[in-house]
C-alpha cells in the first residue's frame, strides 16, 4: 500500500481563499479590516520564521497585522505590561493578539499567556478557552489541533468509533486534540466528521509506545522527537498525521519514518507542507472569529 498524502498546504489555500472574501465581506460591514498583532521575543531563527509565515498568510486573506520584537532580555513583568497594552489597544486595534513561543527560559510563560484577553486568544491558550473546548463549546481552538481536525474532515477519513492514538500530550496539540476529536458533534454540525473517536494520549512515561499506535485506526505525532514512529509502529491501513517539526542536518523533517511508513499507511500527512501551513490558516480564521466577536459586542 502507498498512502495518499494528506495535502495540508493545498488545504490551507483552499480555506485562505475562502477566508478572504469572508474578510471583505467584514471589512465592507465594518470599514476596517482584522488585525493581528504579534509578540516576537528574541531573536530564534524559528519563531522568526513562523511569525513572518503567520503575517504573510494574514497578507494573502486581507487581513492586516503587526509583528512587536522584543529583545531577548525582556522580563515577565515587562511582557505583561506589552500585552496588556496591546490588548488596550495602545498599539492599534488588537482583534487577535499572539505570543510566538517558546519565550526564553527566565520568562514565567504562563503569565504572559494569561495576559492575553480570553476574547482575543487567537492561540486558544487561555485558561477559559482550553476550559470552553473541554466542556464542548470551543471558542477559539488551539490552531494545530483545530488543523488536524479539519484535515480529517476535509479526507472524510472517519473518527466516530474508531481508535485515535496520540503521541504526546502538550496543552496546545496533543491535549486539545484528544479533547477535539473525543467530542459529541457540535449541535447544528453538518459534518460528524472530526469528532466522536476514542482517544488514547501517549506520552514519554507510556513505555511501549507501538504497543498503543499498533491499535490505533488514526496516529497522530506529536512529540519532536525525528522518525520516532516507524513502520513496525503503524497498522497497515492507519491514518498517520505528522506535526512533529524538526530540523536535522538543516533539513525539516517530522516525527515520523516517512518512507517507510507511507508504505505501510492509507494516509499521511508530509513535513514540511502538512499539518503547518493548516495551523498557520487556522490562526487566520481565529483571528477573523475574533474580530467578528468583538464587533458584536
Ligand atoms: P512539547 O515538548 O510541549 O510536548 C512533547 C510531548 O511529547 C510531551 O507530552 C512529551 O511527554 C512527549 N514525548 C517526548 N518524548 C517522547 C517519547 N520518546 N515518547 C513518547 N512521548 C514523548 O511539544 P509540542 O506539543 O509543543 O510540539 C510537539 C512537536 O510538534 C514539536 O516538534 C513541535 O515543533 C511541533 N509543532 C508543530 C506545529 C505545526 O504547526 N506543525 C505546531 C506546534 C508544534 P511528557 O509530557 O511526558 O514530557
Amino acid at each position: 500500500m502507498t498512502a495518499q498524502v494528506l495535502d495540508g498546504k493545498g488545504l490551507a489555500g483552499r480555506i485562505e481563499h475562502s477566508l478572504r472574501d469572508e474578510v471583505e465581506t467584514f471589512a465592507g460591514m465594518f470599514g476596517r479590516r482584522p488585525r493581528l498583532v504579534v509578540v516576537l521575543v528574541g531573536d530564534m531563527a524559528a519563531s522568526a520564521s513562523y511569525v513572518k509565515s503567520k503575517a504573510a498568510a494574514a497578507t494573502r486573506v486581507g487581513i492586516d497585522s503587526d509583528v512587536i520584537a522584543v529583545p531577548e532580555t525582556a522580563t515577565t513583568a515587562e511582557l505583561v505590561a506589552l500585552v496588556q497594552a496591546i490588548a488596550a489597544d495602545q498599539h492599534g486595534p488588537a482583534d487577535g493578539i499572539l505570543v510566538q513561543l517558546p519565550l526564553p527560559r527566565h520568562v514565567d510563560a504562563v503569565a504572559v499567556l494569561d495576559a492575553v484577553p480570553p476574547d482575543r486568544d487567537v492561540d486558544g491558550f487561555h485558561p477559559e478557552n482550553a476550559g470552553l473546548l473541554s466542556q464542548g463549546r470551543p471558542r477559539f481552538i488551539p490552531c494545530t489541533a483545530a488543523g488536524v481536525q479539519r484535515m480529517l474532515i476535509d479526507a472524510a477519513i472517519p473518527t466516530a468509533g474508531k481508535h485515535v492514538v496520540i503521541v504526546g500530550r502538550s496543552d496546545i496539540v496533543g491535549k486539545p486534540l484528544a479533547l477535539l476529536l473525543a467530542q459529541r458533534p457540535p449541535a447544528g454540525c453538518p459534518t460528524d466528521g472530526g469528532c466522536d473517536a476514542t482517544v488514547t494520549i501517549c506520552h514519554s512515561r507510556s513505555g511501549d509506545i507501538g504497543h498503543f499506535t499498533r491499535q490505533a485506526d488514526i496516529v497522530v505525532a506529536a512529540v519532536g522527537r525525528p522518525r520516532l514512529i516507524t513502520a513496525d509502529m503503524v497498522r497497515p491501513g492507519a491514518t498517520v498525521i505528522d506535526v512533529g517539526i524538526n530540523r536535522v542536518d538543516g533539513k525539516l523533517i517530522g516525527d515520523v519514518d516517512y518512507g517507510p511508513v507511507a508504505e505501510k499507511a492509507a494516509w499521511i500527512s508530509p513535513v514540511p507542507g502538512g499539518v503547518g501551513p493548516m495551523t498557520v490558516a487556522m490562526l487566520i480564521a481565529n483571528t477573523l472569529l475574533a474580530a467578528e466577536l468583538r464587533m458584536k459586542r
